[in-house]
């Protein structure tokens, strides 16, 4: 936990219920990079998740409202006590907000009204844009902490640390109670998911008292069991990500991976200390799609680097022709305040990069709109995140929520809600988006 993270004290009392309600919100929290404190002095606020089924109970919820606000004085209360807003404030009229059960998503805007949620974008796993809270249907599971590699343009491993995974059993715990709670996408994120467990030696845990190594093929293995979707986010190329292929392959998790490469000339890979080597990553994507033909890849990639030539970028363009990536973002270089790669020579004039970022934009549009093309005709199934009177905005396997495409349904459809799954055929599609109709 580093010094400017907004922390938050958390009290759990109550049913399993209330169990699973604490747990998602507690998700939440970390997913949006809020630290969290074991003591009321460290924390910037307390959240209290209240029972009030029996006169005890009430009496205990009190209590722990009155001592949180006597340790912290900033205080947002949750649960089933939270109905009864004026038993509430009656005996503590100073609290900040007041929610009733199961309502994560207004304990979630109390919390950012009070403590604005810390969205630093060198560090955060979760897409910036306009980040909003997750709908109840899909979740962020984060698997491990900080990282072991030493990227130059990168100061995650300076602020977070070497990678430190959580183990296998608690983040199964925590998936299965998501799913309980009405989660139907898990989004798999850490700064390395490949790297899942290294730390620990694959150490073996038990899960349903089996013995279960803490490894990412284990993970996803044990996550496909779950009646719900898993993506897998920030996974490197490494050889133990072949092993994930037969479990898309099989239908197990979606088939997607979210890639972050970078760039396609080794000599700037190497300038970036990036792990893998080009080649290599391009022969294993080919053998991957052998296994897995429906395979969806996202990849991020940085034009302007330091030293980088018209032959790098060269390269670049000529690597993600070969790769023919499916969802793609590009950004052009910036430094980062105390990033080894400021120390770099040869930097990039800002007009250059532009110049690059667009042709780059322009090449990988292409692409994409390809990739697209292919899609009709197909049958898929889709994930609702929206109904309205005008259509159904979804999602298929191939889309991540926030920075990929959408499945639209066009018209007005009946005994369909948000987290509902569906069968539908792609009949069309615009510049990001598939059109389809319900099969
Ligand atoms: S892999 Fe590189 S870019 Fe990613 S968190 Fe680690 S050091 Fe940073």
């Amino acid at each position: 936990m580093t010094s400017s993270e907004p922390t938050i004290g958390f009290v759990s009392l109550g049913c399993p219920k209330n169990l699973v309600d604490s747990e998602r919100i507690l998700t939440q929290l970390r997913a949006e990079g809020y630290g969290l404190s074991p003591t009321y002095q460290d924390a910037d606020l307390v959240v209290i998740n209240t029972c009030g089924f029996i006169d005890a109970a009430v009496e205990e919820s009190l209590d722990a409202i009155g001592e949180a606000l006597r340790g912290n004085g900033r205080v947002i209360v949750t649960g089933c006590l939270g109905m009864r807003e004026s038993h509430v404030r009656a005996a503590h009229p100073e609290v900040l907000a007041i929610t009733g059960p199961h309502d994560y998503e207004a304990v979630m805007t109390a919390v950012h009204a009070h403590l604005p949620r810390p969205h630093d974008p060198f560090t955060a796993l979760i897409p910036p844009q306009g980040i909003k809270l997750t709908p109840r249907h899909y979740a962020y599971l984060k698997i491990s902490e900080g990282c072991n590699h030493r990227c130059s343009f990168c100061i995650i491993p300076s602020l977070r640390g070497d990678l430190v995974s959580r183990p296998i059993a608690e983040v199964l715990g925590e998936a299965e109670r998501l799913v309980e709670s009405g989660v139907r996408e898990l989004l798999v994120v850490s700064q390395d998911t490949s790297a899942y467990g290294v730390d620990l030696k694959y150490r073996m845990d038990f899960w349903r008292g089996r013995p279960l190594a803490t490894r990412l093929t284990e993970l996803a293995r044990e996550l496909g069991q779950l009646p719900a979707w898993t993506r897998l986010h920030y996974v490197y190329p490494y050889p133990n990500v072949d092993d994930l292929l037969p479990l898309m392959a099989d239908g197990l998790i979606l088939p997607y991976l979210d890639m972050p490469l970078q760039h396609g000339s080794q000599r700037i890979l190497r300038a970036m200390r990036r792990p893998a080597a080009t080649e290599k990553v391009l022969s294993r994507i080919a053998r991957w799609r052998e296994i897995c033909p429906d395979l969806v890849l996202r990849s991020t990639f940085i034009v302007g680097f330091p030293g980088e030539t018209e032959d790098d970028f060269d390269q670049l363009l000529e690597f993600i022709q070969t790769a023919a990536l499916d969802r793609v973002g590009c950004f052009a270089y910036s430094p980062v305040a105390g990033a080894a790669a400021n120390a770099l020579p040869d930097w990039v004039p800002d007009e250059v990069k532009q110049d690059r970022l667009q042709r780059f934009m322009e090449i990988q549009a292409e692409i994409s709109r390809d990739k697209l093309a292919l899609q009709i005709g197909r049958e898929i199934t889709v994930l609702i995140d929206d109904v309205s009177d005008e259509r159904i905005v979804a999602r298929g396997p191939g889309d991540a929520p926030e920075v990929d495409g959408l499945v639209i349904i066009e018209g007005a459809w009946e005994g369909v809600a948000p987290g509902d799954f569906m069968q539908v055929q792609v009949t069309g599609y615009d510049e990001h988006d598939l059109i389809a109709e319900p099969l």
